[in-house]
């Protein structure tokens, strides 16, 4: 279980651990998938993982993605180029930055709503 060590004041450092989605059969790339934990223990602890499809920007959680399927043949997939990420997460508090030109980007609007939901999914 992870623990929250660091106060709101900090900001967090979240580790991801993400890796593409392909095809054994034909190569090509299903998706990428992320987890907060290491992608064999979420799926040994049966913690679902963030699968995001190419040309989405939002992942949807998945429970099992060894279930899945190639898109384009059917095949089975596999994980590769596995790779750790930090992700700065701050308690960043729009509304107290002075104005500079209007709303926040929506890039980074949309990461938030992207981690808020896996979290939520995660905590589910
Ligand atoms: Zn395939």
């Amino acid at each position: 279980m992870p623990t929250l060590e660091t106060s709101y004041s900090k900001p967090v450092r979240l580790t991801f651990y993400v890796a593409d989605l392909k095809c054994y059969l034909c190569g090509s790339v299903a998706g990428s998938i992320e987890s907060q934990q290491s992608l064999t223990a979420a799926v040994r602890n049966g913690q679902p993982v963030g699968l995001r499809r190419p040309g989405q920007t939002k992942a949807t959680p998945v429970l099992d993605w060894q279930r899945l399927r190639c898109d384009r043949c059917g095949g089975p997939l596999y994980l590769d180029e596995s790779d750790v990420i930090t992700r700065r997460v701050d308690e960043y508090n729009w509304l107290d930055e002075r104005p500079r030109r209007g709303r926040p980007p929506k890039r980074i609007l949309e990461q938030r709503r992207r981690e808020r939901e896996l979290s939520e999914s995660q905590a589910a």
